[in-house]
């Protein structure tokens, strides 16, 4: 296999390099709080058997990932939960158990992989709190210093977690944005890998990993899939991952993505309605892990959604309380407030749904990563 960045808006090719992370031509479009301009898609020459290895999926070998078991994790069936639901092939997709307890750390393992390989010895994260542990974590594991930029604002636990794994982190006292320039600004003085999500393209292509194993777990592509949806960099990699093995022949259909968003941080979702990325509002939702004010890969995903006749749905905090508590006491699954607005988007739109259909709700992080928010919603009365 032969792997190499397209840009996703003009098309042009370039070689995977440390040092190229969004198109050097598109990105001279970039507006102000917009969405990242000149995303670069990896790509791929070649073919592989029907029984290949995850690994020769992915640009880096895999002599080079750390030892750490990111992935694989669990494909299952919730027993009592399809029940109540009368959704019989309903399927969690657990990436709680990932070793830092989120979905991040696939993103995480290529960046370290892809340092490792390239002699590079510190990676820099602006994060709200899962990227930044997940590096961290990851990145022990890999002998890797890593520096996080994050806002004062992030749950204790995410920042304790950080610490704990020996990164330095610098607490910055405002938003996301502006943990985001602080960061580039550091990799462009001190050097490292910069590891924002979005930005470095890696990111999503780590995160393809996650639908092709819902595929080899199903030996199938499901009817649908949910997805929780911030920066859209989880997204970006779920459609990446399958469109993957259709360009390979192994599939012929995408499944139907449903992207769920907070009603308080729903760019995405009001681009989706409208067909343009307007002005971003300042976002409010217990979901710390998908309150986003501009989503940056925003672009990318809108055109992913429409070309494959994917579902935009908002849901509220309340909603996602719900579902937390209702996937914690009917599965046994406790997720965050993010991970938990898979469920809460599926009982919104659960009625436009073939009961008979094959669903899969992606659980992308831990409950014990936020437990002021999981109190608030004990005190919740009507679940289901
Ligand atoms: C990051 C994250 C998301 C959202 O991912 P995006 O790529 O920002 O859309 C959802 N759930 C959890 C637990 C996350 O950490």
């Amino acid at each position: 296999m032969r792997f190499f960045y397209i840009c996703s808006e003009c098309g042009r090719d370039f070689d995977i390099r440390p040092d190229l992370m969004v198109c050097p031509y598109c990105s001279k479009k970039q507006e102000k709080n917009k969405p990242l301009r000149g995303i670069l898609d990896v790509e791929f020459d070649g073919k592989l058997r029907k029984e290949f290895d995850i690994y020769d999926l992915l640009p880096v070998e895999k002599k080079y990932f750390p030892s750490i078991p990111v992935g694989n994790t669990p494909l299952w069936k919730p027993v009592i939960l399809r029940k109540k639901l009368a959704f019989p092939n309903l399927y969690l997709k657990d990436d709680t158990l990932n070793p830092t307890g989120s979905l991040k750390d696939r993103a995480s393992y290529l960046i370290a992989a892809f340092a490792l390989k390239h002699g590079i010895k510190n990676v820099v994260v602006a994060s709200t709190g899962n990227a930044a542990s997940s590096m961290a974590g990851v990145g022990a594991a890999a002998g890797i210093k890593v520096t996080i930029f994050m806002p004062k604002t992030a749950p204790r636990a995410k920042m304790v977690q950080s610490l704990q794994y020996g990164a330095e982190v610098i607490q910055i006292d405002g938003d996301y944005n502006r943990a985001y320039d602080l960061s580039l600004e550091y990799t462009k003085n001190k050097g490292g890998l910069n590891r924002n999500t979005a930005y470095n393209p890696l990111t999503i292509e780590g995160k393809k990993t996650v639908a092709i194993e819902v595929y080899q777990q199903l030996k199938n592509v499901p009817d649908c899939l949910f997805v929780p949806v911030g920066d859209g960099v989880i997204l970006g990699g779920v459609y990446k991952g399958f469109r993957d093995l259709l360009t390979l022949g192994f599939i012929d259909k995408i499944p139907i993505i449903y992207a769920i968003q907070a009603e308080g941080s729903s760019t995405i979702y009001k681009a989706f309605e409208k067909g343009e990325f307007v002005a971003p509002q300042k976002s409010k939702t217990i979901a710390d892990s998908i309150s986003v004010d501009v989503p940056r890969n925003g672009y990318y995903v809108l055109k992913q959604l429409k070309k494959y006749n994917g579902r935009c749905v908002t849901v509220s905090d309340e909603d996602i309380l719900k579902a937390q508590k209702e996937l914690a006491s009917s599965a046994g699954l406790f997720s965050e407030p993010a991970a938990s607005a898979s469920l809460a988007g599926f009982l919104k739109v659960k009625n436009e749904i073939k009961k008979d259909s094959t669903v899969v709700l992606l659980i992308t992080g831990n409950g014990l990563k936020d437990i002021d928010s999981a109190m608030r919603g004990l005190r919740l009365k009507d679940y289901l």
